[in-house]
């Protein structure tokens, strides 16, 4: 993501900046326990706090009926061995 020049660039800051803002919007509100609607296009990994495309959510899993998704089988086998550390509820 470094090194992108303002410029000359299509597709503007300010929306890069909005979905970027709603992606944060969305992993807090999952943190604090909401039930996020809204299908974001990137997921948010609460085991190892990354963000990936939403087309990648190959792991997900159900807590309290929440879902949770996971960028590899790895981080996915984390939440479900302790899933209350990860979900935060
Ligand atoms: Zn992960």
């Amino acid at each position: 993501m470094a090194g992108n020049g303002a410029c000359c660039l299509k597709s503007t800051p300010h929306k890069i900046e909005k979905i970027t803002m709603r992606k944060k919007i969305n992993s807090i509100l999952k943190k604090v326990g909401f039930h996020v609607e809204e299908e974001p296009d990137t997921l948010f990994d609460v085991v190892c706090g990354m963000e990936f495309p939403a087309a990648n959510a190959k792991h997900q899993s159900v807590h309290k009926g929440d879902a949770y998704y996971f960028c590899s089988e790895s981080c996915k086998t984390h939440f479900d061995s302790d899933p209350e550390k990860y979900a935060g509820t």
